[in-house]
């Protein structure tokens, strides 16, 4: 008999999605899942067993796209901090951070800063265009929070003179150490025309970014981007790879300081679905009310 998923249906089968090795089945039949408010392709699989992984990292895995010159992000619900040293899965947190990041990506290619983003595939997944990542963290912060408070003595919440980049050598093993230019030009991690480009689209995402964050009553203290080259012929140009959500964000209430980020996981502030949640729906990513991601009811 044919399986059809049934009533509210939140994310395709997490682990029809997540392995890579399931044996062909039939195509789902339903074509477009309404989840809160959500659309997203049913996710069959037929392409997960033929895809290839490329790489898994602590709240992503890469795998090969469907057409040349692409790769297929899938968001996990791993929730990491302090160098992977405290872990958990949080329900929910990869499909909020998808359905986020494709937010944040489509409106930065609308407005002319390039991203690596194309479309997303369904709840968990986006194709993106396949990039070589410049081993670098690119930090802006607008106010003083985490490690440059620790670094520079600073109070929590205070506003910075005006918007500071930093740069980080991505390296797990190392802690991500911050490195100065000179490093940069020294190792030769990136030339003086990446890092003008690098620092002109972190400054104009910030804007875009902080804009974007002010209209819904939510205060941008910081954020981290990742930069990839594409290649387009004998040129290479510059876009934001990566993913942006509030992961790699931090989001304060302008009213009442409620942090609605991922501090909420590191500093144990409360449960992080919500706080993405309200991001989302404030934003109108996710409609009012939705403050669940119920699981799929598979019937006969
Ligand atoms: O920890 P720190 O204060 O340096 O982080 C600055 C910003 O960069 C924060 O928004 C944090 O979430 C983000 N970040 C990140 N990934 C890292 C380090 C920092 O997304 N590996």
């Amino acid at each position: 008999m044919q399986k059809v998923w049934k009533g509210k249906i939140a994310a395709p089968s997490i682990d029809l999605v997540r392995d890579v090795a399931l044996p062909p089945s039939k195509p789902c039949p339903i074509e477009l899942a309404t989840i809160r408010g959500i659309q997203s392709r049913c996710d069959t699989g037929d392409t997960m067993a033929r895809r290839k992984k490329i790489y898994e990292g602590k709240a992503k895995i890469l795998y090969e796209g469907t057409e040349p010159g692409t790769i297929i992000q899938y968001f996990k619900d791993d929730a990491t901090a302090f160098n992977a040293e405290k872990r958990a899965v949080i329900d929910g947190k990869g499909v909020l951070n998808n359905r986020l990041s494709e937010y944040f990506m489509t409106g930065l290619n609308n407005i002319g800063v390039p991203t690596h983003f194309l479309k997303r595939l369904n709840m968990r997944e986006q194709l993106v265009r396949s990039c070589e990542i410049i081993p670098l963290e690119i930090i802006v912060r607008n106010y003083a929070a985490g490690t440059i408070c620790t670094r520079l003595g600073l109070e929590e919440g205070s506003a910075l003179p005006r918007p500071i980049v930093e740069y980080c050598y991505k390296d797990d093993a190392l802690g991500d150490p911050l490195v100065s230019e000179e490093h940069i030009a020294a190792f030769g991690w990136a030339s003086q025309q990446d890092m003008d480009d690098i620092l002109s689209l972190a400054l104009r995402v910030n804007d875009f970014l902080s804009g974007m964050m002010i209209a819904v009553g939510i205060r941008l203290v910081d954020f981290k981007i990742e930069i990839g080259r594409v290649y387009d012929g004998d040129f290479q140009r510059l876009v934001v790879a990566d993913e942006i959500s509030p992961d790699s964000c931090r989001l304060w209430d302008i009213e009442t300081g409620q942090k609605l980020d991922k501090d909420v996981f590191r500093r144990d502030l409360g449960n992080l679905t919500d706080a993405y949640t309200e991001v989302a729906q404030r934003l109108g990513v996710m409609p009012k009310g939705a403050t669940q991601m119920p699981k799929p009811t598979l019937i006969n």
